[in-house]
């Protein structure tokens, strides 16, 4: 049985043994890294896993291999990150006059992360674009592609989905490797050149990294300062782009902008298309939302309202959202609660206050803080309702806006009840001077400041 056989089968006993939404919640997505010296190796989607496995599951889990394998194994649980990529010798094949070496190289291709299920939006519109256009003809428009932007925004998978979708629509030779790796093979290469065996680590390493149609390079942001592979990535680089063949590279900043790198490499870099990723906005971080509840939970029909909850507090990276995302499918699970807007805040407010939240701050959260505060509603907030118990919480409101987000005057009358710009101003001014006199009120601003920080 292969390792993926047997997983398969360990997981459709698993399956079989748990309630749906804790065997999505913490199998789904992983897979058997590999068994070696009485260890059995498994990667989970996140370091969440780790834990509720090993205190929850452990036993389940040594039952099931005990019963797949005929073996108890030590098991370590590890982030796809963490799993070290080492390079097999698959057979040798033996011919009448010489001995010769057949590498068998790995892709190193997720499958998990496709064009399928990676959701577009303004933010990232571009560069999925022009990952497509790779993708559908490597080696013959953009040479090198190069994506960058900050982390967990879906750099690496495009990468995957560019990869996947060559390997199933040509057969092209795929390697997908990450900058460290790279520096470990070449590392390796250097140590081991003379090491008296028959394995040839210089031939493997050429082998590996010369012979492909598609090579695809990770966080290329962490050669800077390695002279040496640096020179031996130009040697590749130039190799493959002379025998048209692709190129991709990933980075956390722009090809001008990468630290500790040779020139000669910045400039090739330059010489194909380098396009950005941004953070996403409301909407995309929504329609992601929706997408990972789906894909990651078995919760089906979330709420909008918890959607909606998510999606302006937390922030940033995508990563941050699927974070989010487990946790709450495991709070539901854990305390059988239904989910719902009560129980997303409760199941996320540690989570929140880890700083996963938008440092910028948005109107809608700020109405729904303030309407809290004094027990009116954001809808009341937002109306043109003249009455004197709304007329003070929305001018607070609308000044923590002015103080707190980078929104214009008229921007935040729009977002309350249609106000003209100098109305707004004319409330700015109003708490101000109110504040000086008041020093209620001046707490009470301090108070709602910190809350929405
Ligand atoms: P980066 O490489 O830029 O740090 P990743 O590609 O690792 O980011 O993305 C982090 C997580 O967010 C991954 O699990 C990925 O599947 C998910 N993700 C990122 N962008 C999208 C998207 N547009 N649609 C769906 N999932 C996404
Ligand atoms: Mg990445």
């Amino acid at each position: 049985m292969d390792k993926d056989t047997i997983w398969s089968n360990i997981l459709d006993k698993i399956k079989s043994e748990l309630d749906s939404l804790a065997y999505q919640t913490w199998f789904q997505d992983t897979e058997l890294y590999k068994i070696e010296n009485g260890i059995a190796m498994i990667i989970v989607p996140y370091e969440i896993n780790k834990k509720i496995i090993i205190n929850n599951y452990k036993d389940l889990v040594d039952n099931c291999f005990r019963e797949i394998t005929g073996n108890v194994y030590e098991l370590e649980l590890l982030l796809q990150e963490e799993a070290e990529v080492t390079p097999s010798i698959v057979e040798t094949v033996k011919n009448d006059r010489e001995e010769e070496v057949v590498y068998e190289i790995s892709s190193n291709l997720l499958s998990k992360y496709t064009f399928d299920n990676f959701v577009v939006g303004n933010s990232n519109k571009f560069a999925h674009a022009a990952a497509l256009a790779v993708a559908e003809s490597p080696g013959k428009i953009y040479n090198p592609l190069f994506i960058y932007g900050n982390s967990g925004l879906g750099k690496t998978h495009l990468m995957h989905a560019i990869g996947n979708y060559i390997v199933s629509h040509s057969n092209k030779k795929v390697l997908y490797i990450t900058s460290e790796q790279f520096i470990n093979d070449y590392v390796a290469m250097q140590k081991k050149e003379s090491d008296g065996t028959n394995f040839n680590y210089v031939d493997f390493f050429k082998h590996k990294y010369r012979n492909v149609d598609v090579l695809i390079i990770d966080d290329i942001q962490y050669l800077s300062g390695a002279v040496g592979t640096q020179r031996e990535f130009f040697h590749t680089f130039n190799t493959l782009y002379e025998g048209n063949k692709q190129i991709i590279i990933s980075s956390d900043s722009s090809p001008n902008d990468l630290a500790k790198l040779e020139d000669r490499l910045k400039t090739r870099f330059g010489w194909g298309l380098a396009v950005d990723i941004y953070p996403p906005d409301i909407e995309l971080r929504s329609e992601i939302l929706k997408k990972k509840f789906k894909e990651l939970t078995s919760i089906n029909n979330v709420p909008e309202d918890v959607i909606e909850y998510m999606a302006s507090t937390i922030n940033g990276s995508i990563r941050n959202l699927e974070g989010a995302v487990t946790r709450l499918a495991a709070y539901s699970a854990t305390f059988k609660v239904e989910l719902n807007l009560k129980t997303a805040e409760e199941a996320l407010v540690d989570f929140i206050n880890k700083g996963f939240v938008s440092e910028k701050n948005d109107i809608a959260r700020i109405q729904k803080i303030v309407a809290d505060y004094f027990q009116v509603t954001v809808d009341d907030l937002r109306s043109k309702k003249r009455s004197a118990n709304l007329a003070f919480p929305r001018q607070v409101a609308m000044y923590l806006c002015r103080q707190l987000t980078d929104e214009s005057f008229p921007k935040i009358g729009i977002e309350f009840g249609g106000k003209d710009h100098s109305t707004v101003i004319h409330s700015c001014d109003k708490i101000e001077k109110e504040m000086k006199k008041n020093k209620e009120l001046e707490k009470t601003i301090e108070k709602l400041t910190k809350e929405i920080r």
